[in-house]
């Protein structure tokens, strides 16, 4: 079974990987194990792999077959939050590493390097990751990871992958990707020249807003992949078992539930791309935004989640988010409801998203029922 789901497409790959029926009872959906701890041999030894539940337990282990079988990449690991697979990956640098971080980005990757980063013996440039040329000014001999999201939060810019990956590589830094917005059913970033992929699979990969983790998914299995699992089991920010089975269930239904996000997001981006009160849609499906030849070429679709500026001020964004009735008032995205918040607030100080942008994770309902609460709240 293992080695023809290599060879399978993405969607076949997304139900089956981590899904063996349970060798003890036959059962389908897979068990969740809770066990804390493994029967040992005197010695110590743990002849069916498994000694504490901070080094490994069953359910992660399915969930991270999976995620290494649908981003493509030689090994995965799952992690307790997004931010923590972040973390882990930065903690396992050397003292005096130089990071390439994206300046418009996932706040919380700047607020650790705005907070961490020195403690941690680490420096960093931000950098526009959709201008090729800035992250080669600002890669240098010390520089260790170049890092993109793409699309980035909350302007959806677009990164040009496989030309950020052959200078990473010319420089022999390792360049990591940020796929939370794209998932693997969009976009594969190892499959476009990336070393290492990040989600946060609170978002699409759960996919139901009711549990938080992360992964990385490592092109190849070597040196820096041990690293990252001993920072992991040391530091402890691992997967819960009932965790990793949400994101494994989730995943089993991601590829699907993309096709809707992506028509649904379509179809309110060029209703607002129309709208007299708005200044500029940022969705990389639209071909007036700056990205969209790029992201034609390295994503099958452009995602469920969007952000516009109107013509106004920070207090007449607030007043249309107020007046929504079917988007739900919260940050996050990636859930089957469809959400609205005033960004730069959810941010808070510090944060240098535009006053006027609202951002829309755009769920699975009907589209015109969408478009309908949208049209009233501009009214
Ligand atoms: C939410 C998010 C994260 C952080 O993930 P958590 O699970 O909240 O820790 C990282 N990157 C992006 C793009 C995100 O949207």
């Amino acid at each position: 079974m293992t080695d023809t789901i290599l060879i399978m497409r993405f969607e076949t790959r997304a139900i089956h990987a981590g899904g063996e029926p349970d060798e003890a009872t036959g059962a389908i959906a897979p068990p969740i194990h809770l066990s804390t701890t493994y029967e040992r041999m005197a010695g110590g030894e743990t002849p069916r792999g498994y000694g504490y539940i901070r080094e490994a337990n069953p359910t992660q282990t399915r969930l991270e077959a999976a995620l290494a079988s649908i981003d493509g990449g030689e090994a995965a690991l799952a992690f307790a939050s997004g931010v923590a697979a972040g973390a882990a990956i930065l903690q396992s640098l050397p003292r005096g590493a130089h990071v390439v971080l994206p300046s418009d980005s996932y706040y919380g990757f700047r607020a650790m390097a705005f907070d961490f980063f020195e403690k941690w013996g680490l420096t960093y440039d931000l950098v526009e990751t959709d201008d090729l040329r800035s992250v080669g000014q600002a890669v240098r001999e010390t520089t260790r990871i170049v890092w993109a999201e793409s699309p980035s939060n909350p302007l959806m810019t677009i990164a040009d992958l496989p030309g950020i990956a052959e200078l990473t590589r010319a420089h022999g830094a390792l360049f990591v990707v940020d796929g939370t917005f794209a998932t693997p059913a969009l976009q594969r970033p190892l499959e476009l020249g990336a070393d290492l992929v990040l989600h946060s699979t609170t978002k699409y990969l759960g996919g139901h807003s009711d549990v938080q983790g992360g992964s990385l998914a490592f092109r190849r299995r070597d040196a820096f992949f041990e690293a990252v699992l001993n920072t992991r089991k040391v530091l402890g920010a691992v997967a819960s078992p009932f965790n990793s089975w949400l994101v494994l269930r989730g995943i089993r239904s991601l590829a699907s539930r993309m096709r809707v996000h992506c028509a649904n997001a379509g179809q309110v981006a060029a209703f607002l791309a129309a709208h007299p009160s708005v200044r500029v849609v940022h969705y990389p499906g639209l071909p007036s935004h700056p990205g969209h030849a790029i992201a034609a070429r390295q994503m099958s679709g452009f995602g469920g989640t969007l952000s516009f500026e109107i013509r106004g001020s920070r207090s007449d964004a607030i007043a249309i988010v107020e007046r929504a009735r079917l988007f739900i008032r919260a940050t996050s995205l990636g859930g089957v409801e469809s959400l609205i918040e005033h960004r730069a607030s959810s941010e808070g100080p510090g944060s240098t998203t535009p006053p006027s942008l609202i951002r829309l994770s755009v769920g699975l309902e009907h589209p015109q029922d969408l478009i309908d609460d949208l049209t009233q709240a501009m009214e």
